[in-house]
């Protein structure tokens, strides 16, 4: 899978694709995340990327040409993915990501100021993605959202795979709490079941703490017949 990533800040990302499972699956060749500097792709000299918006009003907006001449250089085919990241977009979920993942190549515009021209999304983007209902100040923390979700559930990324299918709302239920050694600390002991080695008694404690705790904190995600 290869995802381009169209930015001004493209350090930001960069950071990311260093450490753990998202360094791995690059390291694995899973993975091509390639940076691209919006600047790069202005038609005159002093790289202008933003100008003042139609209208008046606060603020910068990004220019389209660049935009448009980043993305033409990046030559997607008709599978291609073209997604700006925006609050507007529709929100990430676990099953987004998942969908996504089976892509083989997506390109991300991150805007930054009070956004892009609109015409970039007129004509370009395929897809709007929000990563929750905040405002950021750039796509770029967006953008590492994506990559690194979309990373997790790559297969052979993560040592066991199994992990990620475990996770919060792989199943659409929470993630059951987890324990580690010691089994007492601050007069808090570990479930006894959990030392019992008794693995279907283990494993149906596991499925009615995720059951309890999606009830209790997400009932939204408990499907309806
Ligand atoms: N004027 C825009 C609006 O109200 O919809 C917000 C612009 S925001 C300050 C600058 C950029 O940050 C956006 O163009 C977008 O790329 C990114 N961004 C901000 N919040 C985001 C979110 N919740 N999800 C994804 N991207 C976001």
């Amino acid at each position: 899978m290869k995802i381009d990533v169209i930015t001004l800040f493209p350090e930001i990302i960069r950071s990311v694709l260093e450490y753990g499972i998202l360094n791995r699956a690059i390291d694995r060749q899973l993975l091509r995340v390639n940076l691209h500097q919006l600047r790069d792709f202005a038609n005159d000299r002093h790289q202008t990327v933003d100008d003042y918006p139609y209208g008046g009003g606060a603020g910068m907006v990004l220019k389209p040409e660049p935009i448009f001449a980043a993305v033409h250089a990046l030559n997607p085919g008709s599978e291609t993915r073209i997604i700006f990241l925006t609050p507007q977009g529709k929100r990430l979920t676990q099953h987004c990501v998942e969908t996504l993942s089976l892509e083989s190549h997506l390109i991300l515009i991150c805007g930054r100021y009070k956004g892009i021209d609109e015409r970039v999304r007129t004509k370009l983007v395929t897809d709007e993605i929000s990563i929750g209902d905040y405002v950021l100040s750039g796509g770029e923390v967006a953008a590492q959202v994506l990559i690194d979700a979309i990373s997790r559930v790559l297969p052979n990324a993560m040592n066991d795979y199994r992990s990620a299918q475990e996770d919060s709302f792989s199943q659409d239920l929470l993630d059951h709490p987890h324990y580690t050694r010691p089994v007492e600390f601050e007069d808090m002991r570990v479930p006894d079941v959990l030392l019992s080695g008794h693995h279907q008694n283990i494993e149906q404690w596991r499925y009615d703490q995720s059951v309890a705790r999606t009830i209790q904190r997400r009932p939204d995600l408990i499907r309806q017949p």
